[in-house]
């Protein structure tokens, strides 16, 4: 049934609409819509409540903008997921993607052979990385990353003769990818839930949430503590046994967990005194969501191996990996022999490509200084003053990302705030509004967060924040208007 439609009535439009500079559309929504829900498996999606609503079709996307296929235009608050740091329609991105696929669309990395923008990539991610980084690993995503930092911090005790050293330490509402050793670094209990998650050896402490866990702690002595809680765990599985601890510098999925100060140095000390492997997972905070190349250098740490994706070809093309510390590489590198791993699409030219090409934007157009010095500090003002509208608690920001918690009541601190019990969905409510009236913003249960293009300018963060204002005034007449304050 769906596909007799699809010859003449859907593809037609689908392929006669591209005409840039255009704000409307003569897309066949419902059409598309029915089509997607007959045939397409959405991730992270709940298929019966999609069929019922019907998916929202995006056909288009300019700078900070988005159009959807009814011609509306709406501010994409979460660069798509965390991802499109230069923003949408750059034309140098799709002349470096297609010259590239003119010379040489695909050549694998195996067997001793490579690729030039495959080396030209590593090259320039080894001189944007932290001291001490010399070596890239290419993956097609960031939980391919995450899989190769398991794998590559197993083979890593093995050659130094502590095989036993297995524990790879995580913390809960950790955000690693959805493959089954990304999910199982997760922390995600939802993701764990569905499946025999997480593989052994995985292992998971509190992650560091003021608001969640810092009650009656001034913020840098929490720091402390929710590292300390690390080191209990190195103590409860014997340190002999334990390989490596993963994080954000800040959690992204989790909903934009900011640690304080303290943290992520004394995280620092505990792994330096047993020896335990760090991993910074940069997937969202590498290449310049915080201010800085790597969140790492933001938040005073040193790791060995940091895992990348998203940001580093601002989503155009899929590609991730893992850059590899001095301490791994000259094990792994340089005495380890044969390690077997790897993709296909590992070191792909036209994705490595569409990185450099990134890069340069971000270097040419100063978006990392600009996030550190400009657009972060505007964004992190404006969203102060977002707190004192009646249903927010409290906002907080780092670079270009922000939360607000949308409350029932408000109270002097973080901790004194009364929440929506959680089955009334009042995150979902408002998303909702915000989606409709031209704003993208993630709900994580009661925290509405953003994390926009890095290109944003602050007359843009000053449109965004404006809309996301009206958008809580609605939310706010509807939660009264049902009841719920
Ligand atoms: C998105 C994300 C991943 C997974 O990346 P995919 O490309 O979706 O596989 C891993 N870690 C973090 C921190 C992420 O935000």
């Amino acid at each position: 049934m769906a596909s007799d439609i699809i010859a003449g009535d859907v593809l037609a439009p689908v392929l006669a609409v591209d005409t840039p500079g255009s704000e409307t559309s003569i897309f066949d929504t419902r059409a598309l819509q029915q089509l997607d829900s007959a045939h397409y498996l959405h991730p992270f999606t709940d298929h019966g409540a999609l069929r019922e609503r019907g998916a929202r079709v995006m056909v288009r996307g300019d700078g900070i903008y988005l159009w959807d296929s009814e011609g509306h235009k709406v501010i994409d608050g979460m660069s798509g997921l965390w991802c499109v740091n230069v923003g949408y329609g750059r034309a140098s991105m799709t002349q470096a993607v297609a010259r590239q696929m003119d010379l040489l669309p695909f050549y694998n990395s195996f067997f001793n052979t490579t690729n030039v923008p495959a080396v030209l990539l590593a090259a320039r991610l080894v001189e944007l990385a932290p001291p001490g980084f010399k070596h890239v690993f290419f993956t097609g995503s960031g939980s391919e990353a995450n899989d190769t930092v398991v794998r590559m911090v197993w083979r890593y005790w093995q050659l130094m003769g502590q095989p036993q050293r297995q524990a790879i330490i995580s913390r809960h509402n950790a955000y690693h990818g959805s493959t089954v050793a990304g999910a199982s670094l997760g922390g995600m209990a939802g993701m764990h839930a569905q499946g025999a998650l997480p593989i052994p050896g995985i292992h998971h402490i509190d992650q560091p949430s003021f608001a969640e866990h810092g009650h009656g702690m001034s913020e840098a002595e929490f720091g402390l503590r929710a590292a300390g809680w690390l080191e209990e765990k190195i103590l409860e599985l014997g340190p002999e046994n334990v390989a490596a601890f993963i994080g954000e510098p800040v959690q992204g999925a989790g909903g934009v967990i900011i640690p304080p100060p303290t943290y992520w140095p004394e995280i620092q000390r505990i792994c330096d005194k047993y020896g335990v492997l760090l991993v910074s997972d940069e997937v969202i905070c590498g290449f310049g969501r915080l201010g800085t190349w790597f969140g790492c250098q933001l938040m005073g740490f040193r790791p060995d191996l940091i895992a990348f994706a998203k940001g580093v070809t601002s989503g155009y093309v899929p590609l991730g990996g893992v850059l590899v510390g001095a301490r791994v590489a000259q094990t792994l590198v340089e005495k380890g022999g044969d390690f077997n791993h790897g993709f296909t699409y590992s070191g792909h030219p036209v994705a490595c490509a569409a990185a450099l090409e990134n890069l340069r934007i971000m270097e040419d157009e100063g978006l990392v200084g600009r996030v550190a010095l400009e657009t972060g500090p505007h964004l992190r003002t404006a969203f102060a003053m977002l707190a004192s509208h009646p249903l927010v608690g409290h906002a907080e920001s780092m670079g270009m990302t922000a939360a607000l918690n949308l409350v029932r009541r408000k109270g002097a601190g973080v901790h004194d705030c009364e929440d929506f019990p959680r089955e009334l969905a009042v995150g979902m409510l408002c998303r909702a509004h915000m989606f409709d009236n031209g704003v993208i913003m993630r709900a994580v249960g009661e925290r509405m967060i953003v994390a926009p293009p890095l290109v944003m300018t602050t007359a843009q963060i000053d449109e965004m924040v404006e809309r996301i204002r009206f958008c809580l005034d609605l939310t706010l007449e509807d939660v009264e208007r049902r009841g719920w304050m």
